[in-house]
C-alpha cells in the first residue's frame, strides 16, 4: 500500500473478482461478438491497469481508451493486449500511439497521413480502424467522406484497416427506432467499402447499452465500459438484462467507497449546520463528520439532494452543504458511534446498500459521471485475486504482474 492510502482513513475499495465475474457474464452476453473493456478515464476511476488485467482474465479479448497518454499508461503497467484508442490522435502524438503499438481510430484525411507518416518513421505497418458517424453527431468521418477515407488507409502500405465502427446515441433507450436506424447507416457504409473491394476488419457498435438491449448492435464486438463496472447503462435496462442473462444473474457492482468517522459531537436542538447554515437540528443531536468532500467526488449538491451515509448498517442524512474535504452527517439521538467507526458512501453495510444509481438519481444524472467523479486522491484498495495475488493499492510487484493480457505479436 502506498504511503497516502495508510495516512488517509478514506479509501475506495475495488473488487476485481467482480470485474472479472462481470466480464464473463457479458462475454457469454454477447458471445459469438468478442469484448471489449473499456478502461478509458482510469477505467471510471477503477484503476485502469488493475481493471484491464481483471477483464482480460474474464475473457475480455481487448482494451480501449480515449487518449494516447491512457494507452502509453497501460503499455507501461505491462499490459500486452491490442489497446484501441476510441479518437483520433493529434498528428503530433500519432508517433507515441505508433511507438506503443495502440490501435488508432482515424476519422479525417490529416488522421491518415499521420498514421502513415508515424508508422513509416517507426518502419512499421500499423492497424487503424476506421470510425463513421452514423448520427451520434460527435466524433467520426461523415458517410460520404468514408470511402475516400478508407482507400487512403488501404492504398497505404504500411497501414491495415483492422476495423469499421460507429457509436451508437440511443442505445439505452430499447424502443428509440434511431438505434436502427444508425445501425442501417452503418450496413451501407460498410456495403459500399465490400463493394469497392476495401476490406473493413472487425465491425462494432455497441456500448453497454447496446451490447445489453439491441442484439443486431453487437457485430464482431461490444466496447463496454459500465456494465464491465457492474452498473447498468439506465436503470429500464435491468429487466432486458435478466431476461438475457437467465438464471437470476445480473452484474456486481465493483466498486465501494468507505471512511473512517472522524469525529462525533453532540449539537444543540435549533443549531444549523455547515456552510450557509441550511439544514437545522430539530432536537439535540450526533453529527459525526466523514473526511471526504467535494474535491474526492462528493457532489456539493448531495447535500440539498437528500444525500446519505451508512454508519453501522443504518442510513445517516447528510447534514447540510458537502463542504471540499468533509460531510457532516445527522446521527440523531444515536450515541453509539465512535470516530473511526466505518461510514460507506457507495456500497454495502449490513443489509444496508446505497448504490451509484442512487447517487446518480439524486443528482441528475448517470452511473458514468458519479464513478468519474470519485477524486484520484481518494486512495484505490484492490480486494480480489488481482494479478500476483490479492492486491493492495497499485499494481503489486512481481512477474505475473508485468506483462498481461495476450503478447501484441500474437493478436491478430
Ligand atoms: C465510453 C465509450 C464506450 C463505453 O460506454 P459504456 O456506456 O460505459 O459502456 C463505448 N464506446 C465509446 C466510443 C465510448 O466513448
Amino acid at each position: 500500500m502506498t504511503r497516502s492510502s495508510t495516512l488517509r482513513p478514506a479509501w475506495v475499495e475495488v473488487d476485481l473478482d467482480a470485474i472479472s465475474a462481470n466480464a464473463r457474464r457479458l462475454v457469454r452476453l454477447v458471445a459469438p461478438a468478442r469484448l471489449c473493456a473499456v478502461v478509458k478515464a482510469d477505467a471510471y476511476g477503477h484503476g485502469a491497469s488493475q481493471v484491464a488485467g481483471a477483464a482480460l482474465r474474464g475473457g475480455a479479448s481487448l482494451v480501449a481508451v480515449a487518449l494516447v497518454e491512457e494507452g502509453v499508461a497501460l503499455r507501461e503497467s505491462g499490459c500486452t493486449s491490442e489497446v484501441l484508442l476510441l479518437s483520433e490522435p493529434a498528428p503530433p502524438a500519432m508517433g507515441e500511439a505508433v511507438a506503443h503499438e495502440l490501435t488508432p481510430t482515424l476519422y479525417q484525411p490529416e488522421g491518415v497521413v499521420a498514421a502513415c507518416s508515424a508508422a513509416s518513421a517507426a518502419g512499421r505497418v500499423v492497424d487503424v480502424q476506421l470510425k463513421v458517424d452514423t448520427g451520434m453527431h460527435r466524433v467520426g468521418a461523415d458517410p460520404d467522406a468514408l470511402l475516400a477515407l478508407a482507400r487512403a488507409v488501404d492504398d497505404a502500405p504500411e497501414l491495415v484497416g483492422a476495423g469499421l465502427w460507429t457509436h451508437l446515441a440511443v442505445a439505452e433507450e430499447p424502443d428509440d427506432p434511431f438505434t436502427a436506424e444508425q445501425l442501417r447507416r452503418f450496413r451501407c457504409a460498410r456495403q459500399a467499402l465490400a463493394a469497392a473491394g476495401i476490406p473493413t476488419g472487425v465491425l462494432h457498435a455497441a456500448n453497454s447499452a447496446g451490447a445489453i438491449a439491441h442484439r443486431a448492435a453487437r457485430l464482431d464486438l461490444v466496447r463496454c465500459g459500465i456494465a464491465l463496472y457492474g452498473h447498468l447503462p439506465a436503470p429500464a435496462l435491468g429487466a432486458v438484462l435478466e431476461r438475457e442473462l437467465g438464471g437470476g444473474e445480473t452484474l456486481e457492482p465493483a466498486l465501494a467507497w468507505k471512511a473512517q468517522i472522524h469525529l462525533v459531537r453532540r449539537l444543540e436542538a435549533g443549531e444549523r449546520v455547515s456552510y450557509g447554515r441550511t439544514y437545522e437540528l430539530e432536537r439535540p443531536s450526533f453529527v459525526g463528520v466523514v473526511p471526504v468532500g467535494y474535491h474526492d467526488g462528493v457532489p456539493r449538491a448531495l447535500g440539498r439532494a437528500g444525500g446519505e451515509v451508512l454508519v453501522k448498517g443504518r442510513r445517516r442524512r447528510i447534514a447540510g452543504t458537502v463542504t471540499m474535504d468533509q460531510v457532516v452527517v445527522d446521527l440523531g439521538d444515536d450515541d453509539s458511534v465512535r470516530p473511526g467507526d466505518e461510514a460507506v458512501l457507495i456500497g454495502r453495510q449490513g443489509a444496508e446498500q446505497i448504490t451509484v444509481q442512487e447517487w446518480a438519481d439524486r443528482l441528475g444524472t448517470i452511473c458514468h459521471e458519479v464513478l468519474c467523479g470519485i477524486g484520484p486522491r481518494v486512495p484505490r484498495r484492490y480486494i480480489g485475486a488481482g494479478p500476483g495475488g490479492p492486491a493492495g493499492d497499485g499494481p503489486p510487484a512481481g512477474s505475473a504482474w508485468t506483462s498481461f493480457g495476450p503478447p501484441v505479436a500474437q493478436r491478430r
